[in-house]
């Protein structure tokens, strides 16, 4: 992480504070930075829930959007952005946050896990708002040309060539140097209780003093919840715990990333994409579940039987009750803009490139419309 500075109460006003230093306010940060004098990046200390640092970095389209086309359009864009976005970041920093965008699989076992996706996948391209891509249903043999030593036990898999990887605390990394380089100020320790809006500038009480500025940006994970109440948006949250399985390093094996298990630049190996429904209880891996990833992971390619598992984590997916983004501009707290969603890692380019430099202007367009509170409150009767 980048060297921090730290803080005390001033009276300076800035232009923006962004309330969250993961990767969804660090991308934010990133796209304003020239676009304002005066950026504040206000974070939590070590004990905050932070999915940024517990996640798989998949930079991943297929799957994104069933039941909102609007999302999957939003996610091609950023896939698309990605590999300008990673340049930029390098050119800038020095730090190469291990983009590969060659394709990604969602490795299949068996008849119904074929036929039920194949349909999902239909549906999901099918649907107003979605911008048709290349995808594929493989059969093993095509699959096995992506992935030596692909298990038997995959009968099939969705292919699409938008999908990738990167090395996400190095995303966050080179996010957090470029702040170092461009004067953005990262205040760690600042948890923000409480935010008020006085005369057009918000004022927000953290256990180091008051911080002021002329817009905010919300983006802090699970806490956007309770922090949008402060500003009239009201968004229900609904964490979703994800259980990670890492193991040893091995020679690289050329195999495109899969969903469920991926090889990172280093060598090492990721097993994931449990998903429960478990409150806000992070620091819990649960047997059951890891032996489920590692049986799974094993079956979909025999050669990791023989690596071993170094550690395990949880983390909490940060999501909205229905899974999709939200980005808004407070209609009672004019200036205040929130952001949440389940695919930092893959919206981090859209985030910075695109969604950036629309909270500059100061208004988001129709076309972010879907993603707005407003779909939470829609009267049944
Ligand atoms: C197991 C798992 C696997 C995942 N895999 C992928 C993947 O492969 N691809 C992908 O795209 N996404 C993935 N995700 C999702 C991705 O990690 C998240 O979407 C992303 O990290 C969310 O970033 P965030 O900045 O919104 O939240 P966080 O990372 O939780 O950061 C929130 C920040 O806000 C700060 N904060 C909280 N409250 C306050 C406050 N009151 N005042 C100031 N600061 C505050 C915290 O300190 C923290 O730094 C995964 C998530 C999990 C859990």
């Amino acid at each position: 992480m980048a060297a921090a500075t730290t803080s005390t109460t001033t009276t300076r006003t800035h232009d923006f504070a962004v309330i969250g230093g993961g990767l969804v306010g660090s991308a934010i940060a990133y796209g304003l930075r020239n676009s304002a004098e005066s950026i504040a990046v206000l974070d939590e200390g070590d004990v905050a829930l932070r999915a940024s640092r517990g996640n798989f970095g998949l930079v991943w389209l297929q799957s994104k959007g069933y039941g909102m086309g609007a999302y999957s359009r939003w996610t091609l864009g950023s896939t698309r952005q990605w590999p300008r976005f990673a340049a930029q970041l390098l050119e800038e920093t020095g730090v190469d946050v291990a983009l590969e965008q060659k394709g990604g699989l969602t490795p299949l076992m068996g008849d119904y896990e074929t036929e039920a996706r194949l349909a999902w996948m239909q549906k999901l391209m099918a649907q107003p708002g979605v911008e048709p891509y290349e995808w594929k249903l493989l059969d093993h043999h095509q699959a096995a040309d992506f992935v030596p030593g692909l298990g038997r036990d995959v009968t099939a898999a969705i292919w699409t060539p938008h999908d990738g990887i990167v090395n996400p605390l190095k995303l966050l990394r080179a996010l957090h140097t470029v702040f170092h380089h461009s004067g953005v100020s990262y205040l760690p320790h600042h948890g923000v209780e409480k935010i008020e809006q006085v005369g057009g500038v918000f004022e927000m009480t953290t256990a180091k003093g008051t911080v002021r500025a002329r817009k905010i940006v919300l983006a802090s994970g699970l806490r956007n919840g309770a922090l949008g109440e402060q500003v009239g948006l009201h968004l229900p949250m609904a964490p979703q715990r994800g259980q990670i399985i890492v193991l040893e390093r091995t020679r690289p094996l050329d195999a495109m990333p899969m969903v469920t298990l991926r090889q990172n630049d280093e060598g090492s190996w990721l097993v994931g994409d449990s998903q429960e429904d478990a409150g806000y209880a992070d620091h819990v891996t649960t047997l059951p579940v890891l032996a489920t990833l590692a049986d799974r992971a094993v079956r979909t390619l025999p050669a990791l039987k023989e690596v071993r598992a170094v550690r395990a984590w949880s983390a909490l997916r940060v999501r909205a009750q229905d899974g999709f983004p939200v980005y808004e501009q407070s209609g009672s707290h004019p200036g205040a803009f929130i952001a949440t969603c389940h695919s930092g890692v893959t919206l981090a380019a859209a985030h910075a490139m695109t969604l950036a430099p629309m909270i500059a202007a100061g208004a988001l367009p129709p076309e972010l419309a879907p993603f707005s509170t407003r779909r939470f409150h829609v009267q049944t009767t």
